[in-house]
């Protein structure tokens, strides 16, 4: 815990001590009756007991049981208890557990992501390398993609051109058009891990049915952070993504996305995350995939309902920045819903080919028509008049006449 950033692990440990409070009214009769005058904080020690699979007794003192910068913050979290316990909003972070399951997670209300568990990954400190490397999960037998997880390195980044994906076919993948969907497909050929972090492109285990708006809203800011850092320092960050399914169903509800800088142990970037498999003013069958306009009502149902599920803590201003964007995404795709045609189309090779890669930024050199990566060195020497900055699919940015840089590959 201690290792990790101050305001994650404040967060943290609120949640932990609001918690704590539940567990401990839950088990009632099992603490003894001295435990009564007992500061909230060496119960705190209990709980970081429990989660971390230790077994200490729960008389402990904090200080013996946790790291110092810990032992601070769960004191002030004690302090803040009484005024965390009233603000109802914050019991619905996520608790510190392992795996997430879709019934924990609050209904999406016009943010294309949240944090969860404090926005703390639950990386362990003996998961900390700086040996680059990716693993993907077998699919399951629905064909399924499972976690995927990487240190995410230079060394293991793109450097060859990216091929065609047109192919996978992810489970629960419909070729399908709405005309108010920015690049007009619903679902697109969604990376678990992006390909600017890991080169890998067609591996199925890492390849699920995604929409747009999950791509474009709820990951690739996410990706930019990890893609940015690495670039910038030379050093790794441990990147682990979990589609979470619900039930038998083909289509994932999201997408768990944890992340931390291993160098210096999230320090510099840090992030847990979950990015909502959503498209607003559609309606997608997580069962199956099929998809139909939603209706007007339910589209401002959703959005009207005050839920606030985030108000606790979120003072990044990306975060804002998101929402506001998807205040703007909402607007239109309010006012066209209404006459969008719904191009339903058989999954024929051509739809398939005209959508083969992944959404990204990219920089435009207008002057030289190549295109980069914006991390790209080249893309930094680029005059103002010259550039443009483009998030869309390499296909349309090839469509546009672009060549890709060689020194970057895009
Ligand atoms: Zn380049």
């Amino acid at each position: 815990m201690g290792k990790r950033g101050k305001k994650n692990g404040k967060r943290n440990s609120i949640l932990v001590a609001l918690l704590l409070v539940f567990f401990a009214a839950g088990i009632g009769g099992q603490s003894g009756k001295n435990d009564q005058q007992e500061p909230v904080g060496s119960q705190q020690s209990v709980f970081f007991e429990v989660s971390e699979g230790e077994t200490q007794e729960a008389s402990a003192e904090i200080s013996t049981v946790m790291p110092t910068e810990s032992a601070v913050e769960a004191e002030q979290a004690a302090s803040d208890e009484e005024e965390s316990l009233t603000a109802s909003e914050t019991a619905v972070q996520e608790p510190a557990l392992q795996t997430l399951s879709v019934e924990e997670i609050p209904a999406y209300t016009g943010e294309p992501a949240i944090e969860i568990n404090g926005n703390v990954p639950n990386f362990t400190d003996k998961e900390y390398t700086t040996e680059a490397f990716e693993k993907y999960s077998p699919l399951d037998e629905l064909g399924r993609c499972g976690t995927a997880y990487a240190c995410v390195g230079e060394e293991i980044m793109p450097t060859e051109e990216r091929g065609a994906i047109g192919m996978v076919k992810p489970s629960g993948w419909h070729t399908v058009k709405y005309d108010f969907v920015d690049g007009k497909y619903l679902f697109n050929r969604c990376h678990l891990i992006a390909y600017q972090l890991s080169g890998e492109n067609s591996n199925t285990e890492n390849l699920i049915t995604g929409t747009r708006y999950l791509n474009v809203e709820g990951m690739l800011p996410y990706e930019n952070q990890v893609a940015d850092y690495v670039h910038d320092t030379g050093k790794h960050v441990l990147y682990r993504v979990t589609p979470l399914f619900e039930g038998d169903n083909l289509v994932a509800s999201g997408v768990e996305i944890e992340a931390a800088s291993v160098e210096d142990q999230g320090k510099s970037l840090s992030f847990h995350v979950y990015c909502y498999n959503v498209q607003p003013g559609v309606e997608i069958d997580y069962a199956t995939g099929e998809s139909k306009l939603s209706d007007d009502s339910a589209l401002n149902g959703d959005n009207t309902a005050e839920k606030n599920s985030n108000a606790s803590g979120s003072d990044d201003s990306s975060k804002t920045q998101a929402a506001d964007l998807q205040k703007e995404e909402d607007s239109s795709a309010n006012s066209t819903a209404k006459t969008a045609a719904v191009v339903a189309m058989n999954s024929s090779e051509e739809d398939d080919s005209s959508e083969n890669a992944e959404v990204q930024d990219y920089v435009l050199n207008k002057n030289t028509k190549k295109f980069h990566y914006p991390w790209c060195s080249s893309a930094d020497d680029i005059k103002k008049k010259n550039r443009k900055d483009f998030t869309g699919t390499r296909d349309e940015v090839i469509a546009q006449g672009y060549v890709p840089c060689k020194r970057c590959n895009p």
